[in-house]
């Protein structure tokens, strides 16, 4: 499949957490292809470096970070950043954890802090100290990255789904607080995709072989399967979609 990017973005300078690879690397990667300046980040110095470096050799604005999402002053050199390149006009909170496997009443009380930190309170702490810039912007946007399992819990990570359905509901409320001062609020909720995250499941066969019967498209996503509808969702095209909840799963069915 070969797409040319519309150029929706230029102009606009947007931060994408945990950035350096799967999901939120091809969202970085579709949003720069658009124009916009990106400033990506994750944890390790390395990871950053390599993504950086990746990203520029296609000819791409970006500039690379290192920020763990649920430390204050790694998020605050994030905004600081983003000021000096001028402002900022698109968040993207991407960064995600499930540090156990099990059910939601098996999860310890340190997994689930550890959980709701990184998935749940660093995503309303970005989305809070990003106001101040987005308020300044012409088309503030806001995308929290959910997850199908947040309305479908999955079995086996039962505390990451109850994080990724929290979400949803920051989405909603969030919305509604900004809805009048034109920055909208929304999340996209992948479905399987294939990245490191997923790896316990795509790369064991036993697993795909029930896995992949139960999506209706017969495949597992591939990065770019989202980037797509961040990039609509952060151009002007998606300027009257806000408190949405959008399901990119190839098809898979669910509802809350
Ligand atoms: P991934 O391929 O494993 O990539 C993880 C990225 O996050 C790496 O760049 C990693 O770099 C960075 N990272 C991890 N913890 C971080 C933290 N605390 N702060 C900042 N950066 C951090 O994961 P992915 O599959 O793309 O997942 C991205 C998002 O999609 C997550 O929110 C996940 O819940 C969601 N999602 C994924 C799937 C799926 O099937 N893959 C399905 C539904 C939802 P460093 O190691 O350098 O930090």
């Amino acid at each position: 499949m070969s797409y040319a990017p519309l150029k929706r973005l230029t102009g606009r300078i947007a931060i994408v957490t945990a950035s350096t690879d799967g999901i939120g690397f091809a969202i970085a990667q579709r949003l720069a292809q658009e124009g916009a300046k990106v400033i990506i980040s994750s944890r390790k110095q390395n990871n950053v470096e390599k993504a950086t470096k990746s990203l520029k050799n296609e000819g791409l604005d970006v500039r690379g970070l290192v920020c763990h999402v649920a430390k204050a002053e790694d998020r605050k050199k994030l905004f600081d950043e983003a000021t000096k390149i001028g402002g900022l006009d698109i968040l993207v909170s991407n960064a995600a954890v499930s540090t156990t496997v099990g059910g939601v009443l098996d999860c310890t009380e340190d997994h689930w802090d550890k959980i709701f930190d990184v998935n749940v309170k660093s995503s309303f702490l970005l989305a809070k100290e990003a106001l101040p810039l987005l308020r300044k912007s012409k088309a503030g946007r806001i995308i929290f990255i959910s997850s199908i399992a947040g309305f479908h819990p999955s079995e086996f990570l039962g505390a990451y789904s109850v994080s990724k359905t929290a979400l949803l509901g920051l989405t909603k409320a969030a919305a509604v607080q900004l809805a009048r001062e034109n920055i909208t609020v929304n999340s996209v909720a992948p479905g399987l995709i294939e990245t490191k995250f997923a790896e316990p499941i795509t790369s064991n066969e036993e697993v795909v072989k029930i896995a992949v019967p139960m999506i209706p498209m017969g495949r597992v996503g591939k990065p770019r399967d989202i980037s797509g509808i961040v990039a609509y969702l952060a151009s002007d095209d998606g300027s009257y979609v806000t408190g949405e909840n959008m399901i990119i799963a190839g098809g898979m069915s669910s509802r809350l």
